[in-house]
């Protein structure tokens, strides 16, 4: 059963994907590959010059998944459920493929909040899905990220951003105390 169910593969959804699996959360990405990056070339990405919207995607599910991210593209998520009460619920998520448990689920759909309507989740006057700091919103376990959450204020890196602070949050959770994704110039090959 994957821990951490992701529902989007844009940069929002490839961010928390590669936190979470880089951090042995078993992870799986849903992606319908209708992001919007494939419209888009990148000069404002720190640390990027200038990259081609599509290339940056297909690099960050290449990177998601050298940490075994179970790259999900072209299945679509229909449906995501509550499992139970409180921490000791899940998440039954279902696909147009399959139907899967998850421990915690991370929307990262852009500007698509269907299913987080369906599930429940509470919503700010500006009809914005309502997040704390870390993402998580109203529904323990459920995260959203990424354009539902912003009225305008849509760039690739903040998405990035959010899908770290849900997978920081999940991890957290998981470890029991703050949890730092921290690597130091010894860890590299
Ligand atoms: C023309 C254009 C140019 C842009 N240029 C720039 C730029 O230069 N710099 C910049 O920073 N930003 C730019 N952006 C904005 C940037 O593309 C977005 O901010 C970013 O893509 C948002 O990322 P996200 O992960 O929140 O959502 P998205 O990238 O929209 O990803 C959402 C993903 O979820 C998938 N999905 C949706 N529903 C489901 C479902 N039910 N099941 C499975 N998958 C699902 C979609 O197919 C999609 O792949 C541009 C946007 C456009 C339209």
């Amino acid at each position: 059963m994957p821990e951490v169910a992701i529902v989007g593969g844009g940069p929002a959804g490839l961010s928390a994907g590669l936190f979470t699996a880089k951090n042995d959360l078993d992870t799986v990405v849903f992606d319908t590959d209708e992001t919007w990056m494939h419209k888009a070339h990148l000069f404002n990405y720190l640390g990027i010059d200038s990259m081609d919207g599509t290339e940056f995607v297909e690099d960050a599910r290449e990177q998601a998944e050298g940490f075994d991210a179970d790259m999900r593209v072209g299945e679509e998520v229909t449906a995501v459920e509550r499992v139970g009460d409180g921490d000791a619920g899940g998440f039954t998520v279902t696909t147009d493929d399959a139907e899967y448990d998850a421990t915690y689920v991370v929307f990262a759909t852009g500007t698509d909040t269907d299913l987080l309507e369906d599930l429940g989740v509470e919503f700010t006057d500006e009809d914005l899905v309502d997040v704390d700091l870390s993402m998580e919103t109203s529904v323990d376990g459920a995260y959203a990220t990424g354009a539902m959450i912003r009225n305008q204020e849509w760039q690739a890196v903040i998405s990035a951003g959010d899908g770290g602070a849900a997978a920081l949050d999940i991890l957290s959770n998981e470890k029991g105390e703050h949890f730092h994704d921290f690597d130091v110039p010894e860890d590299a090959e």
